[in-house]
């Protein structure tokens, strides 16, 4: 597994072409001083940014320019990447995640049970709730997602606090949706992967500073999407080639989601094993039995998640356990937050 290429992205950045702050050259640009090798950009509701040019190879870094569909109660957003053209707007939910699907582009769902304290939450921000995730069309869901989490746990009472340290709130993802996760991959491969949500947004602090909640350099240092793949990527290849690559490894769920402010996680791997083959995150051993093992970049709190409940859990480096069919996924943690999510690897009874 460790001969797998590696590559690290960030996925759902808003821009001046709707309620961003920023434009595609300064956010690209923030892009590449993270190191980052891949952007997907989804403004609300428009291709605009296709049709003006942007997409492709940045130097080494690549960009998707795919939107942000919502429906006429500005609920289920649904990012949609792969697309030529946007679909038409008077489309429901049910009816968009179809359409991307039948199009072969690539549909997130997009801040899952979202949550509002109402009594106390700033005002003009309702939550865009999916209610209901349970659609068959649905393959890829945000099961963290920055912004949305950050709205959610600000309340008028600690806005600047959270203004000023954006990134100290959110500390797990929602454990409500890592159980529905857990659930429906029981019966079906869903796709987790984590989203910055990125705005930038500039709020007025006692009506006299402009500060950027969650500047893009910021955000380019917290959730971030690692593929881990058979297949390279170069500067410089094909763009729809490239973009067939990375979503393709999003489907299959050959991803983990890391955040970054817990520490660098690239070069870690987690796999089963059985009979000398190997198996990646998103697939299926069929022989009854395997060993999980996994590889960190520093030492962890483990957490082996099988059919939804904790299995193992101890602090180390490597995971080397023999372990019976189920799903499985792994959960680390580092200094008592949340720093690694592994999509799941099922290992199917003989
Ligand atoms: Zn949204
Ligand atoms: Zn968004």
């Amino acid at each position: 597994m460790t001969e797998k290429n590696e590559y690290v992205g960030c996925i759902h950045i808003h821009t001046i072409y709707s309620d961003g702050s920023g434009t595609y050259e300064e956010i690209i640009s923030k892009g590449q001083e993270a190191g980052l090798d891949f952007l997907m950009f989804s403004d609300h509701m428009t291709l605009q940014p296709k049709r003006d040019g942007y997409g492709g190879w940045y130097d080494n870094i690549f960009v998707s320019v795919g939107y942000e569909i919502n429906d006429r109660e500005d609920k289920h957003h649904y990012l949609a990447f792969g697309l030529e053209a946007e679909l038409p707007s008077e489309l429901s939910h049910e009816e968009y995640i179809k359409k991307v699907k039948e199009l072969g582009g690539l549909g997130i769902a997009a801040h899952p049970f979202e949550e509002r304290d109402i009594k106390n939450s700033l005002p003009g921000y309702p939550p865009a709730s999916w209610g209901n995730l349970d659609y068959e069309g649905i393959e890829v869901i945000e099961i963290w997602n920055m912004m949305s989490h950050w709205m959610e746990k600000t309340t008028i009472r600690n806005k600047y606090w959270n203004i000023v340290h954006p990134r100290s709130f959110s500390t797990f993802p929602k454990k409500q949706l890592l159980k529905w996760w857990d659930r429906v991959n029981l019966k079906r491969k869903v796709t987790g992967i984590g989203s910055i949500d990125a705005h930038a947004v500039k709020i007025k602090i006692l009506g006299i500073f402009e500060k950027s909640v969650f500047d893009y350099k910021i955000m380019f240092k917290s959730l971030r999407t690692h593929l881990v793949i058979d297949e390279m990527i170069k500067p410089g290849m094909d763009r729809d080639e490239v973009e067939g690559k990375i979503f393709q490894a999003i489907k299959n769920g050959h991803c983990f989601v890391s955040n970054y402010r817990r520490g660098d996680a690239r070069g870690f791997r987690f796999w089963a094993e059985n009979d000398g083959k190997t198996y990646n995150m998103g697939e299926t051993v069929s022989s009854g039995t395997a060993n999980i093992r996994a590889i960190l970049p520093q030492r962890g709190t483990c957490r082996l998640i099988r059919n939804g409940e904790v299995y193992y859990k101890n602090e180390l480096k490597e995971l080397n356990l023999e372990v019976p069919a189920g799903v499985y996924r792994l959960e680390v943690e580092k200094d008592g937050r949340g720093w690694i999510y592994t999509n799941h690897i099922r290992i199917q009874s003989k």
